[in-house]
């Protein structure tokens, strides 16, 4: 066992009471510091129970977290829950709703020093570009704005790792790329370990360095979004950060696939639409525009596949396309 790692559960378990398939089994991972994690699965899969385990407000019923090779107490081992040097942003946000965005942030350091605290306070909001928000109350916010005040003050006390549960779920999708980067900027300039869980994994793609996958309570897999976009280990992963097309065994004999196993997983990117003369092909049934680029739904032997358009033709329907299937995975 590697004992340098800076977060590390070593097979951790969490039954709640009477409910036989909750919480979390038998979960193995190490964070290195500095890294950003983000774990990703369906609704009910554990993620904020993970949370909960690593900073302490829960124990687990078996096995260990470790922080830089030491026990994580449990609530019944200290007098205020939670680890000293871990900070959770819970999915409420937990703000004073009618306190100023100032005095919320504020309200965490201690008064002995005033000049600092004040200088601290606009160094925070300033980091998180909150700062004309200051004489705002958290209740008259947007659900973006809350979410930074919670950031800010949960890192003013200047934390090791941040932990987020669903950050990104309240909100606007054209404010998440700009949440996205300050995550990123936190972590590299203040150095702080993040932990973030989403069900949206297409968050954590672009932002983590680190991705894993849970199931049921279960870790399915780990790796670098990279990793585990191209090439996943499991339907479920592929489901859950691809847009991808699953066939049955029999629809991809169909469609031209020698499918040994019982589902076939397409990536749209993964099929090439070329002009010229070609034998195979597709038929043409519909066109989505998406901006930079159509998803086409084409047709193979009556199978359905969902394609990837940046060419300028216009089809018509039943138009035959030509192109080919250049990669497609079995599970
Ligand atoms: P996620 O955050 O991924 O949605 P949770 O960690 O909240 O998942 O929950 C995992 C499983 O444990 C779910 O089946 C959920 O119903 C169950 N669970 C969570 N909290 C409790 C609780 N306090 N009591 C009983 N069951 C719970
Ligand atoms: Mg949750």
């Amino acid at each position: 066992m590697n004992t340098n790692h800076f977060i590390e559960l070593q097979d951790v378990s969490k039954v709640y009471q009477d409910m036989p398939f909750s919480g979390v089994q038998s979960v193995n991972f190490a964070i290195e510091r500095g890294s950003i994690t983000v774990i990703a699965g369906e609704s009910g899969s554990g993620k904020s129970t993970l949370l909960r385990l690593i900073t302490g407000l829960m124990s687990p019923d078996r096995g260990t977290v470790l922080y830089k090779g030491e026990e994580v107490r449990g609530p019944e081992q200290r007098l205020i829950p939670g680890h000293d040097a871990m900070k959770l942003v819970a999915q409420d946000f937990d703000l004073n709703i009618y306190a100023k965005v100032y005095d919320n942030i504020a309200a965490l350091l201690s008064n002995t020093d005033l000049k600092g605290k004040k200088q601290k306070t606009f160094e925070v909001m300033e980091f998180l570009r909150i700062d004309h928000l200051a004489e705002k109350r958290a209740v008259d916010l947007s659900g973006g704005e809350q979410q930074r005040v919670a950031i800010a003050r949960a890192i003013i006390t200047g934390p090791e790792v941040l932990l987020m549960d669903e950050p990104f779920s309240q909100i606007d999708p054209m404010l998440k790329n700009d949440l996205r980067a300050d995550i990123k900027r936190m972590a590299r300039y203040l150095g702080i370990t993040v932990i973030l869980v989403s069900h949206d994994p297409l968050d954590g793609l672009a932002l983590a360095d680190n991705m894993i996958i849970l199931k049921e309570g279960t870790v399915l897999e780990k790796g670098s979004p990279e990793h585990l976009y191209h090439h996943p280990g499991h339907l479920y992963t592929a489901q859950l950060l691809a847009n991808c097309n699953v066939l049955s065994r029999e629809e991809a004999w169909e469609a031209g696939i020698p499918a040994q196993k019982d589902h076939v997983v397409i990536y749209p990117e993964w099929i090439s639409l070329y002009p010229g003369p070609e034998a195979d092909g597709f038929l043409f049934r519909d066109r989505f525009f998406k901006g930079f680029y159509d998803e086409f739904l084409l047709e193979k032997n009556g199978v359905q596949i969902r394609a990837i358009y940046t060419g300028l033709n216009v089809y018509k329907k039943y138009d035959r396309i030509p192109g080919k299937i250049n990669r497609y995975l079995e599970f």
